[in-house]
């Protein structure tokens, strides 16, 4: 018998002996190079046919290549059979769905400003911003407060020190603005105030508004009540009612407060608007003149309107939060939800 047909026999008996051992990856390429590579051990035996009597030659190299396809065939067999038995040994369950992480997303408020912004920016509003710490002249003297107005008291408004205090309101913004341009001036001023208020379902000694402020000539209480109203329906839909209450401020005359229909009741009445079917949003008016003299326009040429939102309000409105210090508790069960 000849020696290749002896080295094909003991080849045919190794690799088949080694093959049903082999259970990585990298086992299984070493083993394909060793034997069924281009310099493997069965290309080898090819290769020395030419040393051997020519009558052998056809049979040992049909020998040979029986062995290659039969190796071959038993190799890609255990490969694949390696392959579907990966999973169900691996100790990580590959079709188990993946545990999600939260997204964090913006803070209510934060989104009830934005969408704020964005209304009062299509009716061609920009955003005017302030300090938070202001003098008591643009929080109260520029805005025609009298001196023994109760909101100045030591009671009702965080002073940090002398004529210094925490703006008790946004209106401050609206006196840096017309100090700063000339008519005509169509701001929205959002941002955080602060109140000496103790905390409860509807108040938050740190709260937010948004101001607007139109200054031009010839405009109008009408002009106010329409971009409310366009407001109020962009933010809320069409049902949505506005009401308009006379009231008194003293940087506008005339001045109102206005209300908007409660949207969890439909009007009928329920807790969250304390049974009246209205919720009250914040006051608006025209600018009162001394005001205008304040920061130097003449109340003769101009005139302008004036409006403030309680945003912690509207957030309250819009995701239908009953108490306001969820809004400020931080608690991400309830913030998530909302
Ligand atoms: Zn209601």
């Amino acid at each position: 018998m000849s020696t290749l047909l002896t080295r094909l026999d003991e080849l045919r008996d190794k690799a088949f002996g080694e093959l049903k051992n082999l259970t990585s990856a990298t086992d299984l390429e070493a083993f394909r190079v060793k034997y069924l590579g281009r310099k493997g051990a069965i290309t080898g035996v090819l290769r020395e046919l030419g040393s051997i009597e020519p009558e052998q030659r056809a049979n040992v190299g049909a020998e040979a290549n029986k062995l290659k396809n039969e190796l071959t065939s038993a190799f890609e067999k255990h490969q694949e059979s390696l392959k579907s038995k990966s999973i169900p040994d691996s100790k990580v369950d590959l079709t188990l769905p993946g545990r999600s992480r939260f997204l964090g997303k913006k803070h209510p408020i934060s989104r009830t400003i934005d969408d704020i912004i964005d209304i009062f920016y299509s009716l061609g509003f920009s955003v005017a911003e302030g300090p938070d710490v202001e003098t008591e002249w643009y929080n109260f003297d520029a805005l025609n407060t009298p001196d023994d107005h109760p909101a100045r008291d030591l009671a009702d408004t965080f002073y940090i020190k002398d004529n210094i205090l925490l703006r008790t309101h946004t209106s401050p913004v609206q006196i840096r603005t017309m100090e700063n341009n000339k008519p005509p001036v169509r701001i929205i001023a959002p941002g955080r105030c602060y109140r000496k208020d103790t905390p409860d379902a509807s108040h938050a000694p740190n709260f937010f508004q948004t101001e607007g402020l139109y200054v031009d000539k010839d405009v109008t209480f009408s002009d106010l009540k329409g971009v409310i109203n366009i407001f109020a329906r962009r933010l809320f839909g069409p049902e949505i009612k506005v009401r308009f209450r006379p009231h008194f401020f003293p940087f506008t005359e005339p001045s109102a407060e206005y209300d908007f229909s409660c949207l969890i009741c439909k009007g009928d009445g329920c807790r969250a608007c304390k049974h009246t079917g209205w919720v009250e949003i914040s006051g608006a008016g025209m600018v009162d003149p001394a005001v205008f003299e304040a920061v130097g326009y003449d109340p003769e040429k101009y005139t302008g309107y004036a409006f403030g939102m309680g945003v912690d309000r509207i957030t309250m409105l819009r995701y239908g939060i009953a108490d306001i210090r969820y809004l400020y508790d931080n608690d991400l069960r309830v913030l998530r939800g909302i």
